[in-house]
């Protein structure tokens, strides 16, 4: 791996021009620029990108699952001999601790094993074969086989929270790249240096798997510019964004407008709420004052499933529970945030909120004043407010949630339906509040992607039944996971073949079925 960094976009197996606009990566921990400078891609070399990408796109989806496996292993396999060098470069340009870098590095390179023996085994394709009846009347039944196929060339855009696991190589990349899929990366213009270093640790495993140049490339330079002009390009036939949501309501403004409309995957925001019953508090309100605490601060917040709405029912315990977690979080400590955005957007988030009428400061920890810190903010607000003024269920990203009252129980219901979509809802309750309870439940299903019982729902674990996506705005498309091996779904589509002679068949679904996949064949699973 090649340590020094150059500040250029990767175009296939070719580099960007200088020249144009640059930016350094700088330490938010001491508002410090980093070298090198980097080099805005063009948007000629934005279109030489997604040219490359299209003329990728079919041999890609020709792939078989055994090389896209090797492909995918391979990538693993390079970033995690290089974690050392990659750890130490993203924490300079993010202030993320050592053993949170490593860890992220190790969680990406689990996630490109998954895909890797996803795609390997094959079941993934979903293969369905209906076998035809010439002799049905009033008509013959054809012969319908089916199974997913790769959508073509992705554009992904990072997250800058997670600059490995959902960043160049992340979630969305492996995704992408295990259906089959080029992939377009749009660095996050806070980790380019990281992102430089793992692009190219991707076009090292291209060239070595023998894949055409155009299978991965990364532009360097700022989203709305260079990032809008490719979600334009012909040749894009999906997007993968997280971020915020003025960003992800842009691209999908963007895709939705083109002449051939793409889907967008946008991760933007989500305040997942947390439902504190009065039993629960009662039989273990201090383990959920140290766990809620926590999981609000964890990161400095800076989670997007970090619990940012509380909803209490009002009763004495209730508000000994409320003064003990303002007592917790008055003495937590401020963190540097990742870059300098967001902690401005931290802090008037926060100013913004405080100065609402109606909402009451529980606790405010200390600051101490240095560039880019997020205090941690307990906030409270009674629910007839908070249901008066749909601004109060915006995301402040940070170490910052917010309480709100309700006065019954029929209006903690009342303020659930009055939520928007969110990635997780999360319940305390004992068994006997569970059992008497089954329609807050089914209403937190129908709210977020994910419900979490007794516990807190900030460390998501990539397995193949998770669910990392909810109803808008916690996903432009709730139908999907961002995380987990069913987010291979987002970029690939059904393709049902009728009538046709058996060698012409993919192999998924050639009447031997050669390699040896499970398959629905009239109805009916057949391993
Ligand atoms: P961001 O500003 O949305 O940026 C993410 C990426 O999208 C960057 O590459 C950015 O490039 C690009 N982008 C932003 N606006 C765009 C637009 N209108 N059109 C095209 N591309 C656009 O996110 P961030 O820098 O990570 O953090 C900013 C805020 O986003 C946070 O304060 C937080 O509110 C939210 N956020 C939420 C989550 C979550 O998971 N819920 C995660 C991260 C961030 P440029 O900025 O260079 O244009």
């Amino acid at each position: 791996m090649s340590h020094s960094l150059t500040g250029l976009s990767f175009l296939g197996f070719a580099r960007g021009q200088q020249g144009g606009v640059t930016f350094t990566g700088i330490n938010p921990a001491t508002a410090v620029p980093l070298e090198p400078a980097f080099h805005t891609a063009s948007f000629a070399e934005v279109d030489h990108a997604a040219k490359l990408a299209g003329k990728a796109a079919l041999i890609l989806a020709a792939q078989s699952g055994k090389a896209k496996a090797l492909f995918l292993r391979d990538i693993a396999l390079r970033i995690e001999t290089s974690a050392p060098v990659l750890a130490a470069r993203a924490q300079l340009e993010t202030a993320l601790p050592e053993a949170r870098c490593l860890g992220e590095i190790g969680r990406t390179v689990g996630q490109l094993r998954l895909f890797a023996d996803l795609v390997e085994k094959g079941d993934w394709v979903d293969a369905r074969i209906e076998t035809a009846n010439p002799d049905r009347k009033p008509a013959p039944k054809p012969d319908h086989r089916s199974m997913c196929r790769a959508l073509g060339p992705v554009a992904v855009f990072c997250a800058s929270n997670f600059p490995f696991a959902y960043s160049v190589a992340g979630g969305d990349t492996a995704s992408a790249l295990a259906a089959g899929c080029p992939v377009i990366v749009v660095a996050h213009p806070a980790h380019p240096g990281t992102a430089e270093l793992v692009a190219g640790l991707i076009v090292d495993a291209v060239r070595s798997a023998g894949l055409p140049e155009g299978t991965f490339s990364m532009l360097v330079g700022d989203g709305r510019t260079i990032g809008q002009h490719l979600a334009r390009a012909p040749e894009l036939r999906a997007i993968g964004f997280t971020g915020s949501r003025s960003g992800g309501r842009a691209l999908m403004d963007i895709a939705a407008a083109r002449t051939q409309p793409i889907p967008v995957y946008a991760e933007m925001s989500s305040v997942n709420p947390v439902v504190l019953l009065e039993g629960a508090l009662t039989s273990r309100g201090d383990a959920i004052v140290t766990g809620l605490l926590g999981s609000c601060t964890l990161g400095v917040g800076q989670f997007c499933t970090q619990p940012g709405l509380i909803l209490l029912t009002r009763s004495p315990v209730a508000e000994a529970f409320a003064t003990k977690l303002a007592e917790a979080f008055k003495g937590a400590a401020e963190g540097v945030m990742l870059h300098a955005g967001i902690a401005k957007a931290y802090q008037s988030g926060l100013a913004a909120r405080i100065a609402h009428k109606g909402v009451q400061v529980l606790a405010r920890a200390a600051h101490s004043g240095q560039p880019n810190r997020a205090e941690p903010a307990l906030l409270a607000v009674g629910a007839k407010e908070f249901l008066a003024d749909p601004a109060l269920q915006g995301e402040i990203f940070g170490p910052c949630s917010l309480v709100v009252w309700c006065e019954s129980a029929a209006q903690l219901r009342e303020v659930l339906v009055g939520l928007e979509g969110n990635l997780t809802a999360t319940l305390h309750a004992t068994d006997a509040e569970l059992a008497a309870n089954p329609d807050l439940v089914a209403q937190l299903a129908t709210l977020a992607g994910r419900v979490v019982l007794n516990g807190f729902p900030t460390g998501v674990e990539v397995s193949h039944a998770i669910v990392h996506g909810g109803p808008y705005p916690s996903l432009s498309d709730g139908r999907s996971t961002s995380v987990g091996s069913n987010a291979i779904y987002r970029f690939s589509r059904l393709v049902c073949f009728q009538s046709f002679i058996d060698s012409a068949l993919p192999l998924e679904l050639q009447a031997s079925n050669p390699l040896g996949i499970s398959r629905k064949v009239d109805g009916k699973t057949v391993n």
